[in-house]
């Protein structure tokens, strides 16, 4: 089959799958070719010097990584147009399914587990609907900003408490949750999952209870009325009795001169999706967390030789944890020290690294995998509307209520000392409890028991 547009993929690739969503909003057809499940696709993709999914090509060239502006100006000049809606859902995406199911190969993964993960998030979530006339003519009890998981945990609460519920989201794969690879610590989840399906399931069960989704951005709010919270989305204002703002936190842009140059082409964020690129190569590692090291640790079983640069004198892991990596025979750990360029030809070569000790150093290297944390709210578009702290974290008490009656914030969106999902999970239950309170005159909290 041949297509204006082949999106290569690889099984567990969150990114590949934001790709292949943006191109069913966008309503364009495309040819899936999965560098996981098939083999040939993969050496296609090498050959081009190519080492990182998601690759798309439009009209012959690619975009690495995801990068919608850049799908956009591709397409513009390859004379496709966008056609808006989600006409390629099963025509595009069954198709490059069909295209699997028939070619020879072998699955190319860091472990079996991941290679039968990554399609089952590729269905493209049905869920979120467009923001209609009559979304903008209700007045909803509760509007959720952010359907990760503190959004639809409280979407469940709320729905099963009998409050209208809405839940808006800009980007429903592209959250915190939604884009980690894999989950294996979410309580009562005993498989390993994507972060995706699990956020999905959420969302599904939420909608269950009756719960409505809708894709759109809150631009800006106002709360200066009591009664009828007021937010702005491009389609229009959505009116709400009480809001829960479950926006997450995320890690600000890239500092490293030549990482987004080499996206791609030897810089990666994921090793599920592209370790095995790195077959007996060098690669490097940055990141002091539990992501690093669970990632180095996956690519030592690939790369000749792995490095972890650690910009602090520390790893934030438990020491057992630490000391098992260590003892893995391809891996070194450099404290201190600090990749300032990536740089190279058509593709990564080598990284200028900040030494403690000799100062500025180049080494050979084929490969960069980045895992810096530093997390930030995504709350601007609150301005003054609820008391922000410095570093724009909302100011919540112990029941998650803000400064304005009837709105609440939770998950990464406050400062929490645990950024993970259950918690997330759990201030998604305490807010909707508020929210229910709060619209029902209560002087207590009621939980919920069934
Ligand atoms: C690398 C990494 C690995 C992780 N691994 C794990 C793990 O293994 N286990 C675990 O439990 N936790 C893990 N976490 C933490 C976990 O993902 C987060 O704590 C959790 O996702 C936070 O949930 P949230 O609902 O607050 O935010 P998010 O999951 O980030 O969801 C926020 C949502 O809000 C939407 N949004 C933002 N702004 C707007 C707006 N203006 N309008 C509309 N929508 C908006 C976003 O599109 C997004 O979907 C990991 C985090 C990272 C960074």
């Amino acid at each position: 089959m041949s297509s204006s547009v082949i999106v290569y993929t690889s099984s567990g690739c969150p990114h590949c799958h934001k790709v292949k969503e943006q191109l069913q909003e966008w309503g364009l057809a495309y040819e899936e070719r999965n560098v996981s499940e098939v083999k040939e696709y993969f050496e296609e993709l090498q050959a081009k010097r190519i080492f990182g999914t998601p690759a798309t090509y439009i009209g012959g060239k690619p975009v690495l990584g995801f990068q919608p502006e850049k799908m956009k100006q591709r397409l513009e000049a390859a004379g496709i147009a966008i056609g808006g809606g989600s006409a390629a859902e099963g025509g595009a995406a069954a198709q490059g399914a069909a295209d699997h199911s028939d070619a020879a190969g072998q699955p190319l993964t860091a472990s079996g587990a991941e290679a039968s993960q990554g399609s089952g998030s590729d269905s493209g979530n049905t869920l979120f609907g467009s923001v209609t006339a009559d979304v903008l003519d209700r007045v909803y009890d509760l509007v959720v900003i952010g359907a990760g998981p503190a959004g639809a945990s409280a979407a469940v609460y709320s729905a099963r408490g009998r409050l209208s519920t809405l839940v808006i989201d800009k980007a429903p794969a592209a959250g915190t949750l939604a884009t980690t690879h894999k989950i294996a610590n979410y309580p009562g989840v005993r498989k390993e999952v994507t972060g995706l399906e699990l956020v999905t399931e959420m969302q599904q069960h939420a909608h269950d209870f009756g719960a409505s989704f809708v894709r759109s951005q809150v631009l800006s709010v106002d709360f200066s009325n009591p009664e009828l919270k007021l937010l702005q989305l491009p389609e229009g204002t959505i009116r709400a009795k009480s809001v829960f703002i479950a926006v997450g936190a995320k890690a600000p842009g890239s500092k490293i001169k030549g990482e987004e140059e080499f996206t791609g082409r030897g810089v990666s964020y994921c090793s599920t999706c592209d370790a095995a690129f790195y077959q007996d190569r060098v690669v490097v590692v940055v990141g002091d967390n539990e992501e690093a090291i669970h990632e180095a640790t996956a690519l030592a079983k690939f790369g000749r030789e792995v490095r972890l640069l650690v910009p602090g004198s520390t790893v934030k892991v438990p020491e057992e944890d630490l000391d098992e990596f260590a003892k893995l025979p391809n891996v070194q750990i450099y404290y201190k020290h600090r990749v300032k360029e990536i740089a190279g030809d058509e593709s990564v070569d080598r990284v200028i690294v900040n030494t403690p000790e000799a100062g500025e150093q180049a080494w050979d290297v084929d490969g960069v995998f980045l895992y810096l944390a530093g997390m930030k709210p995504g709350t601007s578009f609150l301005g003054n509307a609820v008391e922000l702290e410095e570093d724009g974290y909302v100011k919540v008490d112990e029941l998650l209520r803000t400064s304005v009656d009837g709105v609440f914030a939770g998950g990464d969106a406050r400062r929490t000392p645990i950024k993970q999902a259950v918690v997330s999970a759990a201030d998604g239950c305490i807010a909707a409890l508020g929210a229910d309170q709060f619209i029902n005159g209560r002087t207590k909290l009621r939980p919920q028991y069934a």
